[in-house]
């Protein structure tokens, strides 16, 4: 008997043991190898003994202040050092939250925040991209074109998802980079002049679209235009680096890999690194200039924003990345990777696109050609669960049109090593081939 509601209702979910490294254990024995860092979370693996050194001292001093009566030296010290690490030269503040959904939903309410202090309070549409996710809340999973996670709260959300991703592997214009001329971008020009910019306080994307697209990745040049037209209609260009950011990507910021920089960027995952719940919302001066001319309150906040502990965790995590030069390791052992998986797909005709950067790859399955491998076939499933069987965790992912289309994530903790690399090839090999050998039929080629 159980009384703990899991994702699936009706599976057995083995029991976690423990975690090292790149590994994790079930109380059966069993070993995972961690490809995926959990939800592209445990960036650092598991177990890293200065973070809990951290957590353990900070949790001596003090765990909890509520943030209207206290702030802390490890909130302010956080806070200094993204904006050193992640700002390019830029300030930016900082905001806590406990989850990506929060960090997003404060996103928006800033941006809003921003032009209602200038009094331009009509701004107040945020426009996104189908196929992308930035969170289950409502206000999140307003912005989010993610059909599946959607579908049963339709009538609550706010019609904003607008423009087509830049998802070159499927184009929706049949072109190709670069004689598109980034089509795709342009519609978000389109978008605004059809719905008017005084009624639009931003546009959002992660730089790398997760869940909803298996890293899809733009060709170079689409970011500075989408800016360039923020930037001409008055629209603040908010970027979505949940999954992205700190170094995930092999760049500090997905973002960092064009010549953009996004006015309000959203944090999470990898800030806490799985040691604990917390995510950011940060903005730039500019951004923070007329509300701190204004009202001078952000509202927004949840009761344990930025309490000591999850801050003094996300300082070791950051400092941790910063002394084991994680960020340029995501990039070297990242094209290993890739390399690897490219090989792989040169064996199963069935992997269509593989895509991505640094640590944050994805693999599309086809039935053949580019055809979408039907969603009855819960084919994402399948792989997730053969995979999970011979003992890798691999992270489902949505692909094609949302709804068709099969894919998954490879991200394991950036401090993976070449051999254990090798050893996750060779089992999701070993996946593909029990994959393929159980569904003969539906795989054509
Ligand atoms: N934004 C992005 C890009 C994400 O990948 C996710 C989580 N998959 C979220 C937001 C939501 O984060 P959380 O699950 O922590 O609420």
């Amino acid at each position: 008997m159980t009384y703990l509601i899991k994702p699936h209702l009706h599976r057995t979910y083995p029991t976690v043991r423990s975690a090292k490294g790149i590994y994790v254990y079930d109380t059966d024995g069993k070993k995972y190898l961690d490809g995926c860092s959990g939800a592209v979370t445990a960036n650092l693996g598991h177990g890293v003994q200065e973070v809990m050194m951290a957590m353990n001292k900070q949790a001596e001093q003090v765990a909890f202040v509520y943030r209207s009566q206290f702030t802390s030296e490890a909130a302010e010290k956080l806070a200094e050092a993204l904006s050193q690490q992640i700002g390019r030269g830029t300030t930016y503040w900082t905001f806590l939250v406990n989850s990506g959904s929060e960090a997003t939903e404060t996103a928006m309410k800033i941006a809003i925040q921003y032009w209602q202090e200038q009094g331009r309070k009509g701004k107040n549409k945020i426009l996104s991209r189908w196929l992308s996710y930035h969170g289950i809340t409502i206000g999140a999973l307003s912005l989010s074109g993610h059909p599946m996670r959607r579908a049963r709260f339709v009538p609550l959300l706010e019609d904003f998802p607008t423009i087509s991703p830049p998802y070159c592997f499927r184009c929706p214009y049949g072109l190709t980079y670069p004689s598109c001329q980034w089509r795709c971008a342009d519609e978000l020009e389109t978008a605004i002049v059809r719905i008017g910019a005084e009624h639009i306080a931003a546009f959002i994307a992660e730089p790398i679209i997760g869940a909803a697209g298996a890293a899809i990745t733009p060709p170079d040049g689409y970011y500075e235009r989408i800016y360039d037209i923020c930037q001409r209609h008055d629209i603040l260009f908010i970027a979505d680096e949940v999954m992205t950011g700190l170094g995930r990507t092999g760049k500090m910021m997905g973002l960092d890999h064009w010549n953009v920089q996004a006015d309000i960027i959203a944090l999470g995952k990898g800030l806490g690194a799985g040691y604990t719940p917390i995510a950011a919302t940060l903005a730039s001066e500019r951004v923070m200039a007329p509300i701190m001319n204004g009202s001078g309150v952000i509202m927004s906040g949840h009761t344990l924003s930025a309490n000591p502990l999850s801050a003094s965790v996300a300082l070791a995590v950051l400092q941790y990345i910063e002394r084991h030069h994680l960020v340029q390791r995501a990039h070297e052992i990242g094209t290993y990777l890739f390399t690897k998986l490219q090989n792989l797909q040169k064996q199963f005709a069935w992997i269509g696109d593989v895509r991505g950067k640094g640590l944050l790859l994805g693999i599309e399955f086809v039935v053949s050609g580019k055809e979408m491998v039907p969603s009855d076939l819960a084919f994402t499933d399948l792989v997730v669960t053969v995979a999970q069987q011979k003992g890798l965790l691999v992270y489902p992912a949505a692909a094609g049109n949302g709804k068709d289309g099969a894919a998954i994530i490879i991200a394991p903790p950036l401090t993976i090593e070449q051999s254990q690399v090798d050893e996750l090839i060779d089992l999701l090999e070993q996946t593909f081939r029990e994959v393929q050998r159980r569904c003969p039929g539906i795989l054509k080629r």
